[in-house]
């Protein structure tokens, strides 16, 4: 496989994601490097996050306030200045019809990224329903908005983003450079402070041991990445092009 390296630092972009923690994992260290570089990053997450708890006697809805307080946070350590857009479906019942089609269109019209980053839906034997779903609601969200004729909006005008690029791909063919970004990355990744137990493996945040863990967990991926195309660290994805 030929990979690409580093697209041209957009002026808008937008990921869409499952669940709070998703945009961090699959380009974190993307989205800080283009914020840095005057980009302006803007976060749709399509579930409340609710059953991201191993609690079996968690208050629920404190956990959606809570998650999207740390979201918003995740947000700003990369970078972003727009408020986070939270679609609030429940956890694990996302569905990909026409009615959270048409929201996406209108997110995409609204926000009019040059460059979109969501879950590949075509990854084989992928479990999570959410992360499939959502990576189909924005490949048929982008093919809504970039047409006059798909759920028009008066005052909002048809948007075609230039480039598409899905993570954790089946086949990845390019890498972004995250290289000096990637403290960010992980600095963000540890605002989501009610998945450090479930996604993180920390037990106890104070425990330095367990908080180097996971930054070498989340460095030795990025160095993989990296490998490539041989830069230190990367964040590999699937381009889409020609939209
Ligand atoms: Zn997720």
């Amino acid at each position: 496989m030929t990979y690409t390296l580093d697209l041209p630092v957009p002026k808008r972009a937008l990921a869409v994601a499952a669940h709070p923690d998703d945009v961090e994992f699959g380009c974190g260290g993307t989205f800080a490097k283009w914020a840095a570089a005057g980009c302006s990053i803007h976060h749709v997450i399509c579930t409340d996050g609710s059953k991201g708890t191993w609690d079996v006697d968690a208050d629920l809805s404190q956990l959606v306030i809570t998650r999207q307080a740390e979201q918003r946070e995740a947000a700003r350590v990369l970078g972003g200045t727009d408020d986070v857009v939270f679609l609030g479906y429940h956890d694990g019942e996302l569905e990909d019809g026409l009615a959270q089609r048409r929201q996406l269109a209108h997110w995409i019209r609204r926000l009019q990224p040059d460059v979109v980053l969501g879950h590949d839906p075509w990854r084989r034997y992928r479990l999570h329903p959410d992360h499939r779903r959502a990576g189909f609601l924005l490949t048929d969200g982008v093919v809504a908005a970039r047409d006059p004729h798909f759920f028009p909006e008066p005052g909002l005008a048809p948007h075609r983003p230039t480039t598409m690029l899905l993570w954790e791909a089946d086949e990845p063919d390019h890498v972004e450079d995250v290289g000096e970004h990637l403290e960010t990355k992980v600095a963000a990744l540890l605002a989501h402070r009610s998945q450090l137990l479930s996604t993180m493996a920390i037990d106890d945040e104070a425990d330095a041991k367990q908080v180097e863990r996971f930054r070498r967990r989340v460095t030795d991926t990025a160095a993989e990445h990296g490998r490539s195309v041989g830069v230190a660290y990367g964040e590999r994805f699937k381009a889409l092009r020609d939209l």
